[in-house]
């Protein structure tokens, strides 16, 4: 498919068909396509300048956006490091985590390992990489990747929230002095299916990670920007970690840019000697555009009260999910905020999965891209996590498409299976 434009949530390709954007274009469109506002202020940078360097000098709007993005960031988040993309923000938290205990106050140099969990994804740079979890995406790739700490994916299905936390609280026991950091998608795990957490867990790695004195990365990509009904998932547990990434929806989705926030404490420990700076630095970091860009998607998220408005689109959301919920093609229904999921299965059983090759999800895609609505699967899984501007008409529309489809789909199979 080769889009040729775009407008509010519909995608047009070439030959005029349109379609729903029911995952955002990979969960980074925040508020449409061709947002008016967005748009006007990328044509109001482009006429002052495109392009300059944050090495050694800063631009304007990447300067005013670092204030927004540290006012509007739980706790003492002041200091903001630019990169251009996801794995490029974790990458930056990994390597700020380990520069930190070598020249802190009282440095432990011997802290250079990492906690990170079950199906964890975290982008595709070999750091990120190796504390991503999925062997799917880089079991190729294992001889370059460096060992971590694996603790096994707190999946609130699977088990209690005292029993994860007892898991994390037994590694940091034995291993903390070898540790400079946790990283975590907080409260659901995105490439992993849309997992979500236990109720509390967020909280609880916070209070342990700060007991045995090893740093805490939120990887907010996917979550923040208000996909889970607040600014920041870290909110919804009243969570300040150490290093906060962000990326996708942080410019509206529109240009490449992400940003790892981080304490005083960690900034002051980059002042002095032995090495007066970060060893790290991107070409685009900050660009000028895409920071007009982010200012002005946090601009329409403020003045326009998204988050307050989106609260009915969550429920209707919650509505449409609610309808799935006694299908006997379906698992699971997940959601938090503007993230759903629905699991499918022959029964309702969850460890009775379809067989691979059957490729479930991209067949009931497929069927609903037929229909007018694009949305991509994590396997099993659908995903549905459609801008946060969409209408309410909209959303009816994908929730119809997606029942219709769901039900056309798995009664042909059903039908293909009882008839071997
Ligand atoms: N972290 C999470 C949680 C993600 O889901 C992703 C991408 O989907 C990334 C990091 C990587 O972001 P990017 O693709 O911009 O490098």
């Amino acid at each position: 498919m080769v889009i040729d434009c775009a407008e509010g949530v519909w995608l047009y390709d070439l030959e005029g068909n349109r379609y729903l954007d029911g995952v955002s274009s990979m969960w980074c469109n925040l508020l449409g396509h061709r947002q008016p506002q967005i748009d006007q202020a990328i044509r109001d940078q482009l006429d002052r300048v495109a392009h300059s360097t944050s090495l050694g000098m800063a631009c304007t709007p990447a300067v005013v956006l670092a204030k927004r993005l540290a006012d509007l960031a739980p706790g003492d988040l002041q200091h903001v490091f630019y990169a251009s993309d996801g794995s490029s923000a974790v990458e930056v938290a990994l390597k700020m985590a380990y520069q930190y205990w070598q020249q802190c106050e009282n440095p432990q140099p011997v802290k250079t390992k990492y906690i990170a969990l079950g199906q964890a994804y975290h982008g595709d740079t070999l750091g990120s990489a190796s504390v991503g979890g999925i062997e799917r995406f880089h079991a190729l790739f294992k001889p370059l990747l460096f060992d971590v700490v694996r603790l096994p994916i707190p999946d609130s299905r699977a088990n209690t929230l005292e029993h994860f936390l007892a898991e994390l609280e037994e590694v940091l026991q034995n291993q903390h002095g070898k540790i400079a950091a946790l990283v975590l998608e907080p409260l659901v795990q995105g490439a992993a299916g849309m997992v979500f957490h236990p109720a509390g867990y967020l909280r609880g790695v916070r209070e342990l990670t700060r007991r045995y004195d090893v740093l805490l990365i939120a990887d907010e990509i996917v979550t923040g920007f208000g996909r889970t009904g607040r600014m920041f998932a870290c909110e919804q547990e009243d969570v300040t970690p150490d290093f906060l990434c962000l990326g996708k929806s942080i410019t509206g989705g529109y240009l490449p840019l992400s940003a790892t926030l981080t304490c005083p404490e960690i900034f002051s420990a980059f002042l002095g000697p032995p090495t007066n700076t970060f060893l790290h630095g991107h070409t685009y970091g900050g660009n000028p555009l895409a920071a007009a860009a982010a200012l002005a998607t946090l601009d329409v998220l403020q003045d326009q009260q998204i988050l307050c408005q989106s609260e009915a689109r969550i429920q209707q959301l919650a509505e449409i999910l609610g309808r799935l919920q006694s299908h006997t093609h379906v698992a699971e229904t997940r959601q938090w905020g503007m993230i759903a999921a629905v699991e499918l299965t022959p029964g309702r059983d969850q460890e009775n999965a379809y067989p691979e090759e059957i490729k479930i999800g991209s067949r009931v895609c497929k069927e609903m891209l037929r229909r007018g609505v694009w949305i991509r699967p994590l396997r099993d899984v659908l995903v549905i996590m459609p801008p946060l501007s969409i209408s309410s008409d909209e959303l009816e529309l994908l929730g119809n498409v997606l029942l219709e489809s769901i039900d056309l789909v798995c009664e042909e199979i059903a039908s293909v299976v009882s008839s071997v």
